[in-house]
Formats: structure tokens, C-alpha cells, sequence
């Protein structure tokens, strides 16, 4: 079985989703590593010691560099980049989208040009199945229109109808790959409608139908309120099937990742634990931190006092703080590793509230605390 529901705490869900590389507790959180790498120097070694189970590649960004070929020539996107855990390909879709300058789209396609090298480069359904089974990640996103926000709602309406379209070409490309040449890949479908319900509820139905494993909201964390976001989330609980895992995609802070693990959301992906990072930003218990502060410059006392990280384990606020200011790279490193600690610490007390379901007394407990 390849998602296993196994308790649930209000809307609250706690299951597991087994693939051959390996099983993946649930609710889930995946750190990023758009061009198989995770920026801030962090390593496999890294995650593995932080508790990560799955990572995220990016299917365009590995398509332009250093092309789905190499990667194949590798043995597929885990040997490349010497991560043995499942692996998640998000479709691209987002990145095309965002190329507004860039690009041409028809119903076959979108049709853009390369940020690296400026060469053309025509995405369809079908071109992006073979690009994601080249890379062949355990489980890989089908090709949609991603609208931005704000938009024009005939326009969100035309992004539906499309990504209904590319999602059935998508599943037919990718189900004949696997018949050529079997492989362990599930294909999740994306849900788009924008902050529009009637249109989120189709787009869930017509998806719905094509029986994908599993089902991502897309579109979302695309500038909105939060609270349509929070809104689309709870709308979308009841219509999606309670036996496949839930994927809200590009989210989000910690307050993001409680407020929708409570509307039923199973799986994130979100860049801020790395980019903040970098920044010197730390997400700690007590809330967000800038380690730039100069309050900070003969503070030794660890990053968070509650956290077991190697960061916080070895290292004072002093030095973290003069490693940003010297322009160190360990500054950047350090930071994400414990924010990624913290990230998957949290995904961690999460299920353990939901299996003890003390869910919402813990959320109440962790917003009292969480200072912006
Ligand atoms: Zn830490």
C-alpha cells in the first residue's frame, strides 16, 4: 500500500507513505534541493542527521543543468546526488510560469527560453513525463498551469480547463513509460482553481476522477492572504478522497505548516528554512531570530536552548552572529542546518500530537510562544 491513513485527530492526519526507496512518516516536510543540491552547503550526511526522509528536486532547473540525460546516465537523481531516500520532482510547471517575459503557451505547451543560455526550449505534458522519469524520483508531479495571484478569474478558469487537460496527458505519457520500462514512480496530480472554491472544486473533481496516488494543491503561497490559503485547504478536505496523501505545495512557515496540517494537509515543500538561512534568519522555539543583531555580539548562549541540532549543540550566538558579519560561509550553513533541524523536529511533535491527539492543545501551546 502505498499511503496508509493511520489516525486521524480532528481533520488531523497521521499516516505513512512507503516507496521502494524507503517510508515516509506523515505529516511530512521536504527540504528543497532544486538543482540536487540543498544551497546553503548542505550535505545528504546532513539531512540524514537531521531526520529528513524525502527531498525535493526541481525538474526545470535539473532539465536546463545538467540535463535529465546525465542524471539518467547516473542511475537516476538519487545516485546523482548520493541521497538513498525518496525523492519527490515537482513538474516545473511553477517555474514556466513565473518566466513571464519568456514564454509562449498553447494548449500543447509552453514554449520559453533557457535563463542560462537563452536557447528555446518547448515543455508539454508529455516532454515533462520523460524529463521526470529520466530523472526518476519516487514520486513526480504532473505539468500544470500555475495562474499567478492576483489574476482575472476567466483566467484561473482557462488554467483549470488546461491543467485538467495536460493531467490526463500526463497520466497517459507516463503510464505508457512504465509499461516500455517498469519503475517504482507514483505520479500526483495538482489541483489549481486559485482562491476561487467553485473553481478549486472542480478542478479537485475532474483530478479526482483520474485516480492519481496522491493529490497536491497548487497555486497557493503565491502572494495571497494566508487566509485563503488556510480557507482553500479546509474547503478542499472534505471533496479530496481520505485514503491518498494530501500535498499543499510551496508551503510555508511554521504557523503555515500547523494552520494546514489542521485542514488535512499530509506533505510541504518550502525554501525558507534554507533561504532564511542564509540570511541569517533562524527559526528557534521561541520564535524567529536575526543573527545580525548586534544584542547578540557576547551572547553565549546556544541559537535555541530547546534545540539538539549540531549548531545549537556546539556554538554560541557570539560566534554565529560574527560569522555573518565576517561573511563566513559556515554562518549560512550552520543556520540552516538548524533551521532544517527545526523544521523536521516540528513535523516530528506534530505526528506525535496527532497520534496522542492532543493536536490542537499543542498548536495552542506552540502559537503562545511563537513570537514573529
Ligand atoms: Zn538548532
Amino acid at each position: 500500500m502505498f499511503f496508509k491513513l493511520q489516525k486521524t485527530d480532528g481533520n488531523a492526519r497521521r499516516g505513512q507513505i512507503t516507496t521502494a526507496r524507503g517510508t515516509i512518516e506523515t505529516p511530512a516536510f521536504m527540504p528543497i534541493a532544486t538543482q540536487a543540491a540543498i544551497k546553503a552547503g548542505i550535505s545528504p550526511d546532513d539531512l540524514n542527521a537531521a531526520g529528513a526522509e524525502i527531498i525535493l528536486g526541481n525538474t526545470f532547473h535539473l532539465h536546463l543543468r545538467p540535463g535529465e540525460d546525465v542524471v539518467k546516465h547516473f542511475g537516476g537523481i538519487q545516485e546523482f546526488c548520493a541521497w538513498k531516500k525518496p525523492m519527490l520532482t515537482d513538474s516545473g510547471g511553477y517555474q514556466v510560469f513565473s518566466l513571464a517575459k519568456m514564454r509562449k503557451i498553447s494548449d500543447n505547451g509552453v514554449e520559453f527560453r533557457s535563463p542560462i543560455d537563452g536557447r528555446k526550449i518547448f515543455f508539454s505534458p508529455e516532454k515533462v513525463m520523460q524529463i521526470e522519469y529520466d530523472l526518476g524520483a519516487d514520486i513526480i508531479m504532473a505539468f500544470d498551469e500555475c495562474p499567478p495571484y492576483p489574476a482575472e478569474k476567466r483566467d484561473v478558469e482557462k488554467a483549470v480547463k488546461r491543467t485538467t487537460d495536460w493531467a490526463k496527458k500526463c497520466k497517459s505519457a507516463h503510464d505508457a513509460l512504465l509499461k516500455k520500462a517498469p519503475l517504482d514512480q507514483r505520479l500526483f496530480g495538482i489541483i489549481q482553481g486559485g482562491v476561487h472554491p467553485d473553481l478549486r472544486k472542480q478542478s479537485a473533481e475532474e483530478l479526482c476522477n483520474l485516480d492519481f496516488p496522491g493529490m497536491a494543491i497548487g497555486g497557493l503561497s503565491v502572494g495571497e492572504p494566508n487566509s485563503f490559503m488556510y480557507e482553500i485547504c479546509e474547503f478542499l478536505d472534505p471533496i479530496l478522497p481520505k485514503e491518498k496523501p494530501r500535498y499543499l505545495m510551496g508551503v510555508g512557515t511554521p504557523v503555515d505548516l500547523l494552520q494546514s496540517v489542521e485542514r488535512g494537509i499530509d506533505m510541504f515543500d518550502c525554501v525558507l528554512p534554507t533561504r532564511n538561512g542564509r540570511h541569517g534568519n533562524a527559526f528557534t522555539s521561541q520564535g524567529e531570530v536575526t543573527m545580525i543583531r548586534a544584542k547578540h555580539a557576547r551572547d553565549d548562549s546556544p541559537l535555541d536552548p530547546e534545540c539538539t541540532c549540531p549548531t545549537c549543540t556546539n556554538y554560541t550566538r557570539g560566534y554565529l552572529r560574527h560569522l555573518f558579519k565576517a561573511g563566513e560561509i559556515l554562518g549560512m550553513r550552520l543556520l540552516a542546518i538548524h533551521n532544517i533541524h527545526f523544521y523536521l523536529h516540528l513535523m516530528r511533535q506534530i505526528r506525535e500530537a496527532i497520534e496522542n491527539e492532543s493536536f490542537t492543545a499543542f498548536k495552542k501551546e506552540f502559537l503562545g510562544r511563537w513570537k514573529k
